[in-house]
């Protein structure tokens, strides 16, 4: 393991800025997200939990113009869309949200290939950085991962005060620290070992996973239950357009005196007017629309990719308007003969 200083970091996105657009986490806008390093500051050290605004923003945009056309006479012509992004570094992603970008990964490219999407993961790197200091919203570890789990990142970070441990995950990682020296010694290796263990024992949240394939689709139709969760939810659609493994989009056609362009943007199943374009949306009801979001994660993506598509992030707990919780609905849905009863 390598072993960077924590006053020598900026030197290390400096080198690396060379070869890519570097992000790092800022607060600037106001939420904090991943943004294009300035080239000096790197405060985001001493305030940084985790974004606001999940990491998924760089490879899935939440508006991203697919290519422009116009019209005359004859009828359409079609620009080329963009070339392949320029090469990116995402810098202090947390590892539930490079398990999220895993989990995403396989819906663009499974029978369809998305090269819009694909072609930005293809040219990225993922610098996590274990998460010391988890919020009491997080239950990542119910979910078969925990804040320090490598999966999906190409190096991983372990702050453990003046300086960082640095884990070599991937090729793609080892490439990256080409040329760093300084070798982690015991006492680091250790001192590293215990920040994760710490980090782990403080996300005390917990769901039941072991039945919740029984329980969620026994009490599919258990209206009562779900208007009962359902019923202070206002539809904001803020919990799936943070979550970090949501990835609906709707696309547009927008066209002014013969110039125009196609547009995608993210869409949320939480919205009543979702899929009012194709047809009407077959969940106007929101008991329906809350029960989709959580069988869609729990129980449908399961069903495809053999994965839950969560990570226990917490981000839909912290910043849902009306304190709708996750944890809550999963913990609550019945056990499946008290769901038969209930019906
Ligand atoms: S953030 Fe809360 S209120 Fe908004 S759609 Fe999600 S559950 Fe409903
Ligand atoms: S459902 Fe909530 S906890 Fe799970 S990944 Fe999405 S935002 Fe995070």
């Amino acid at each position: 393991m390598k072993k960077v200083a924590r006053k020598d970091i900026a030197e290390l996105l400096a080198k690396w800025q060379k070869d890519f657009t570097v992000f790092v986490p800022s607060r600037d806008s106001g939420n904090a997200e991943m943004v294009v390093w300035d080239g000096k500051d790197v405060t985001f050290l001493d305030w940084y939990r985790n974004t606001i605004v999940p990491p998924k923003s760089k490879f899935l945009l939440n508006m991203e113009k697919m290519f422009g056309f116009s019209k005359d006479g004859r009828g359409y012509a079609i620009e080329a869309p963009a070339e392949a992004p320029p090469k990116q570094l995402i810098f202090g992603i947390r590892p539930c949200d490079a398990r999220a970008i895993g989990i995403i990964d396989m819906v663009f490219k499974d029978s369809y290939e998305d090269r819009y999407y694909l072609s930005r993961r293809e040219n990225s790197v993922l610098v996590g950085l274990t998460c010391a200091n988890p919020y009491d919203s997080c239950f990542c570890t119910s979910l078969g991962s925990g804040p320090s789990e490598s999966a999906n990142v190409d190096l991983l970070l372990t702050d453990i005060g003046d300086a960082f441990v640095v884990e070599e995950i991937t090729d793609k990682g080892k490439a990256l620290m080409a040329g760093v020296e300084g070798e982690a010694g015991k006492e680091d290796e250790a001192k590293a070992a215990a920040v994760k263990q710490a980090a782990a024992a403080k996300v005390t949240r917990k769901i039941d996973t072991k039945t919740i394939a029984e329980r969620l689709p026994a009490a599919f139709d258990n209206e009562k239950y779900w208007q009962k969760d359902a019923a202070k939810c206002v539809s904001c659609g803020i919990c799936t357009f943070l979550c970090p493994t949501c990835y609906c989009f709707d696309i547009n056609d927008e066209m002014l005196k013969g110039e125009g362009a196609r547009y995608r943007n993210w869409d949320s199943c939480s919205f009543p007017l979702y899929t009012k374009m194709p047809a009407e949306n077959p969940r106007e009801a929101k008991w329906r629309r809350v029960r989709q979001k959580v069988n869609h994660k729990y129980t449908f993506y399961p069903m495809l990719f053999d994965v839950i598509a969560c990570t226990g992030c917490g981000r839909c707990i912290r910043q849902c308007p009306v304190n709708w919780d996750i944890t809550q609905t999963l913990n609550g849905v019945p056990a499946p003969a008290a769901a038969a009863e209930k019906k």
